[in-house]
């Protein structure tokens, strides 16, 4: 492992993702394989590792990304990869798509046609439909108006249409409002493929699983599950269970700079906030919201030391925050855990984005490239 400054890092445990893999796989149908959701440099757990062990020893062939650069930098981590951009590439990249042997995400007829106006190469790509999540897509009122736009898509030289996709707006719900509307997205991709099928046009993929598919609503008709969140192993959304055995890849670690005993009165930390009802030790900890720890945290979050759970007291600085450790004996130098297991008791994401209101994606993501990530073989 090679050296780094101890002072806020992330540790990224490989093992728990081979094993999430594993569970995904064991979750899907043998009819489906998993395209690694690897957008937004594999949602913070840093992209080059991630998609290495996911290709050379997971076994995984597609991936998927938003953007451009980012399909570039993964083609150079895995030669051999299949790789869809999610996302809108502005025309004028057409030539960057065919060279890297990129899949792009094609959303509309006039972006077809702008895209393989700029490229004499060929262009490969997966239509998207618009079936209810309102971002970007195909629309249509019927599957039949929606293969007649796809047909004409197909005569397009130049183009190579080697599936059709969706993305669902509310897999990760359990309320029978939200389980209908999904139903109908589902529907309405699969009635679309199979009227093209019957029309003698038979594309490799259809895809709609995403995570919270692959938990709640498991279909072999998937060609491919882009699995995201599951497989760095935190919830679609938190209300829900996932599979026991999915575990989080990311852990998220920083040391005690300092340790002094506060007296009745005296305050900690910006504004103020925070005012000493009574002697009490506090320690000052590594980390800060410059490293994606987020300020909304103030006086809310909760820190691992030495397996207990220590509360942080008043606001969380830009590289630093306190915390109360009347009951542990903490001294300079001590690691201590923001996210993540230590003794008996464990801090995920999802629950430090339970506390300010967001999602355990917004956790990952946002802790920043200041921090180190250190990979556990
Ligand atoms: C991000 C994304 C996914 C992955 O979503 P998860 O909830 O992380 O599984 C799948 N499909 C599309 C189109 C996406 O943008």
């Amino acid at each position: 492992m090679k050296p780094y400054l101890k002072r806020a890092w992330a540790e990224i445990s490989l093992p728990a993702l081979r094993k999430n893999i594993d569970t995904i796989k064991g979750m899907n149908s043998d009819k489906t394989e998993i395209m690694a959701v690897v957008k937004a440099d594999a949602y913070g757990h840093g992209d080059e590792q991630i998609c290495r062990c996911l290709a050379e020893e997971c076994g995984i062939r597609y991936f998927a990304v938003s953007n451009l650069d980012e399909a570039i930098a993964v083609r150079g981590f895995c030669p051999h990869a299949e790789i869809l951009i999610l996302g809108y590439t502005p025309p004028e990249y057409a030539h960057e798509i065919a060279r890297y042997n990129i899949i792009q995400g094609v959303v509309s007829s006039e972006y077809a046609h702008s895209l393989v106006s700029r490229c004499s190469e060929g262009i490969r790509c997966h239509i998207k439909i618009d079936t209810g999540m309102g971002r970007i897509g195909l629309k249509h009122d019927t599957p039949a108006a929606c293969a007649e736009e796809i047909k004409q898509l197909c005569a397009i030289g130049g183009l190579s249409v080697e599936g059709i996709y969706t993305h669902f707006a509310a897999a990760d719900s359990d309320s029978p409002d939200n389980i209908a509307y999904t139903d109908n997205q589902e529907k309405f991709i699969l009635d679309t493929y199979d009227i093209l099928c019957s029309d003698g046009i038979r594309l490799p993929h259809v895809h709609f699983m995403n995570s919270a598919a692959c938990c709640y609503r498991n279909n072999p008709r998937s060609t491919l599950a882009r699995a995201g969140i599951i497989m760095y192993g935190l919830h679609p959304d938190i209300s829900l269970k996932i599979p026991e055995a999915l575990e989080p890849v990311m852990e998220l670690k920083a040391v005690i700079s300092h340790v002094k005993t506060v007296k009745p009165g005296d305050c900690i930390s910006y504004g103020r906030t925070f005012v000493a009802q009574r002697e009490m030790p506090v320690a000052t900890v590594t980390i800060g919201y410059a490293d994606g720890y987020s300020r909304l945290l103030s006086s809310r979050g909760e820190i691992l030391v030495h397996g207990k759970r220590c509360k942080i007291v008043g606001r969380v600085c830009m590289d630093q925050l306190m915390i109360d450790v009347s009951e542990v004996q903490a001294k300079p130098g001590d690691i201590v855990t923001l996210i993540g297991k230590d003794g008996g008791d464990m801090i995920t994401a999802d629950e430090l984005a339970s506390i300010y209101g967001t999602i355990g994606y917004e956790v990952v993501c946002g802790i920043s490239k200041r921090v180190p990530r250190i990979y556990i073989k």
